[in-house]
């Protein structure tokens, strides 16, 4: 039966174990790191090395807790940054940011003594949408900068760096991005099943005192279509509602008002950007 003792406090780094559901995701992320952990192999067999994985699917679906477990689960350093924050007024600060990024990824795998580091791009789609038209943008150069990275890349010498980019909108991608020798592995991290979400539930109440009278079952059958972000959310929100009732546990009127509070919310802001 479910435990309901607490867990100590959660550790820094991040595993596929504390990632609910995403089996199928989880498993060919594994596969594809594969590529990292045995690059001798890789190498007797002639195999093009992996530089890019991309991670597709809705927000808050875990892809950004992939990309830390990846991390952990090669002993890799993990350097981060989002799409966005290569947008910039002036030409070329977004290329050199890159450059930077680079630098610093190989860097610390040296100072950390790591003979890998995993770079993940988050919104890879807003340095990396297509190019239309000849129409000149300064994020071109940071898209360029980025390619020439990786075609740079080699998988001989440590560190080995592997980039995984995440995206909701894949179709927008620029076709040079997704050529072989790039970000040629795609992986969807899609909303969970109901499996899935028990699994999230179990997760995230591993900390938190629940009734005996809740049933995560019913909760994760009642959450269609929620993704783990908004799984966490309810469990949080359900367990502020205990506390300012000052009650002893997590009761389920606690989850029925957070389950409408996170649906309202995403109503909310579906509404807003109507
Ligand atoms: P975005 O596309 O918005 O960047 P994402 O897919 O990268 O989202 P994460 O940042 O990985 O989503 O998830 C946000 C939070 O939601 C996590 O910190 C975690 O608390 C919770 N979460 C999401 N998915 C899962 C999951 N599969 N298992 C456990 N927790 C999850």
């Amino acid at each position: 039966d479910r435990k309901r003792q607490m867990k100590p406090k959660a550790p820094s780094y991040m595993t596929f174990d504390d990632i609910g559901g995403q089996d199928r995701a989880k498993h060919e992320l594994k596969e594809a790191l594969d590529f990292l952990i045995r690059h001798e192999d890789i190498k007797k067999f002639g195999i093009r090395p992996l530089k890019g994985i991309l991670l597709t699917g809705p927000p808050g679906t875990g892809k950004t807790l992939m990309a830390k477990a990846a991390a952990h689960y090669t002993n890799s350093v993990f350097v981060s940054a989002a799409g966005s924050e290569f947008v910039e007024m002036y030409v070329g600060v977004g290329a050199s940011r890159i450059r930077d990024m680079f630098k610093e990824a190989r860097m610390r795998a040296q100072k950390e003594n790591k003979e890998s580091a995993i770079i993940f791009i988050d919104e890879i789609d807003v340095i990396g949408g297509k190019r239309e038209g000849g129409q000149h943008r300064e994020y071109d150069q940071t898209l360029n900068q980025l390619l020439t990275e990786m075609d740079g890349m080699h998988s001989g010498e440590a560190p080995r760096v592997l980039i995984i980019a995440a995206t909701n909108r894949k179709e927008m991608l620029d076709s040079a991005l997704l050529r072989p020798g790039r970000f040629d592995r795609h992986i969807t991290v899609d909303l969970p099943d109901k499996k899935g979400r028990l699994h999230i539930l179990n997760i995230h109440s591993a900390n938190k005192p629940l009734a005996d009278e809740v049933s995560l079952d019913k909760i994760a059958e009642e959450t269609f279509h929620f993704s783990g972000a908004q799984l966490e959310s309810v469990m949080n929100e359900a367990a502020i509602y205990a506390m300012r009732e000052s009650s002893e546990n997590v009761e389920q009127k606690h989850l029925s008002l957070a389950i409408d509070k996170v649906m309202m919310g995403e109503k909310a802001d579906r509404e807003t950007t109507k």
